[in-house]
Parts: structure tokens; sequence; C-alpha cells
């Protein structure tokens, strides 16, 4: 492991409350993959883990990493984010997004990150992406018959802090704020999840296809159904007016599969 990915490993575990970490020897299986190697993360009341780095060695640049606290929640997620200046995003923040709606939700959405309308209220899709957003989702739902507004969902991003200029975030960016998106996710273990955009569908996904390659589909996160669809900007521009009728589609399929 790269100095760099055991810091921020390291970090991680100190985030969540792991005190202790025992490192075992490579086994016959290890030494021959050569990039394997087991860590057996002990903490009290929580099983140990296994993480097997051959596996991460065929992923993208980035993932999520793969373990929460027990009984975590969400107010304890944002108390563990804390006034975060683990990557660079933290030095053009005004407000922290953290996500907003019902913590119970049975259906979550992943946004990207936040915009500058979304830096200055603390909320994720507010601005003209997300007013477009809440539109699909309380137009889709009565249109066809089900009773749903913007509130009963949860709406979150793969980073929490905008980045400059509204660029797309960097890997380790998305890897290090993704810890907290990856606990939000299993707090709230919710019926199904709507990646909205490449790289929310890339960082839950691990694929690196395109969205139109993606969307529409069911795949799943950690057992959860997850499909993704475009993202709410990329149909605010003109002259997609396919996109709009899939992504009106994509928002179809996920509402009835969750609410009926
Ligand atoms: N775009 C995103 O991906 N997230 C937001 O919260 C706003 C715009």
């Amino acid at each position: 492991m790269k100095p760099d990915d055991l810091r921020r490993t390291l970090e991680f575990y100190r985030d969540i409350g792991v005190k202790t970490l025992y490192r075992q020897k490579a086994t016959a299986k290890t030494r021959k993959a050569e990039t394997v190697e087991e860590v057996e993360v002990k903490q009290p009341g929580a099983a140990p883990v296994a993480i097997d780095l051959a596996e991460r060695a065929e992923q993208p640049a980035f993932r999520l990493p793969a373990l929460a606290p027990t009984g975590d929640t969400l107010p304890g997620i944002l108390a563990d984010i804390g006034d975060c200046r683990r990557c660079r995003l933290h030095e053009g923040r005004n407000k922290l997004v953290f996500g907003v709606g019902n913590e119970r939700a049975p259906l979550v959405f992943v946004g990207e990150g936040p915009g500058a309308d979304e830096n200055e209220q603390g909320i994720p899709f507010v601005g003209r992406a997300g007013q477009l957003l809440t539109q699909m989702i309380e137009g889709t739902a009565k249109k066809e018959g089900i009773e749903l507004l913007r509130a009963d969902v949860y709406i979150c991003n793969v980073v929490k802090c905008r980045p400059p200029g509204n660029r797309t975030p960097e890997p380790d960016e998305m890897e290090i704020c993704g810890q907290f998106l990856y606990r939000q996710l299993l707090t709230i273990s919710p019926k199904a999840i709507c990646a909205l955009g490449g790289t929310a569908a890339r960082a839950l996904t691990g694929r690196k296809e395109g969205v139109t390659k993606m969307r529409g589909k069911w795949t799943d996160w950690r057992g959860i159904p997850l499909m993704v669809s475009y993202h709410p900007s990329y149909l605010l521009r003109p002259y997609n007016q396919d996109a709009k009728r899939e992504a009106w589609e994509d928002l179809k399929k996920i509402l009835h599969f969750v609410y009926d």
C-alpha cells in the first residue's frame, strides 16, 4: 500500500472510532497475489474485518471504504465529519452539505457535490438543478399516483464541500469524503438508491462507463438495488430531449419499485 493510501485508511479507521489494528502475516494465497494483504480490525463489539487489497487493485482509482461502526447514526456521522479539513475542498467551503430528507427514507438520491447555492445554504440540490430534481420527484410521483414529496426521500452527494468552479471532484476527494457517504447509505439502508450522473455512478458502482451506458438498469450497491440516471444539470441543457424522456422513464421505474 502506498504511504498516502495507508494514511487515508488509518485516518478513516480513526474517524470511525477504531482504536487497534492488527496486521496479519501474508498467507500463501496473499504471497502469490503479491498485492493482497489481510488486515484485521478489532473494535469493541465489532467483528474483525478483512480487506482484500488485490480486489482493491482491480477497482478504479478509488472506492468507498468498506467499514462503518456499529450503531451508526446520521448525527454521529455528521459529528465525525466535524469541521472537516481532510481534503482541499474545505478551503472554499462556506457550508458543508451533509444531506437532507427523511432519515428512514426508502429512496436515496446521490449527486456529485454541492454547487454555489448549496454551498451558501448547506442543503443539497437547492439550485436550478435541485429545483428540477424536486419537480421531477414530486411531478412524476403525482402522475404515477404515488403520494411523495421531496422531504420523503433522502438526498446527498458524494462530496460534502463544493469543488472550486463546480469542477468534478478528484478521486482522492471522493475517496476521503466517500467514507461518510458509505456510512450514510448503510445507516439509512434504503430500498433503492438513485445515482445522479456519472460521478455518483462511478463512485457507487466502481464502473467506468458513461451514464448513457449505465442508466436505466438495476445494479446494486452492497445488496441495495441501485439505478443510475442522468444528473439534473445535464437535463437543464437544451437539445437533450431524449435524455429528458429517459430520465423520466428511469424515475418512474425507481418510484414504482420503491413505493408500489
Ligand atoms: N449538483 C449536485 O450534484 N449536487 C448538488 O447538491 C447540487 C448540484
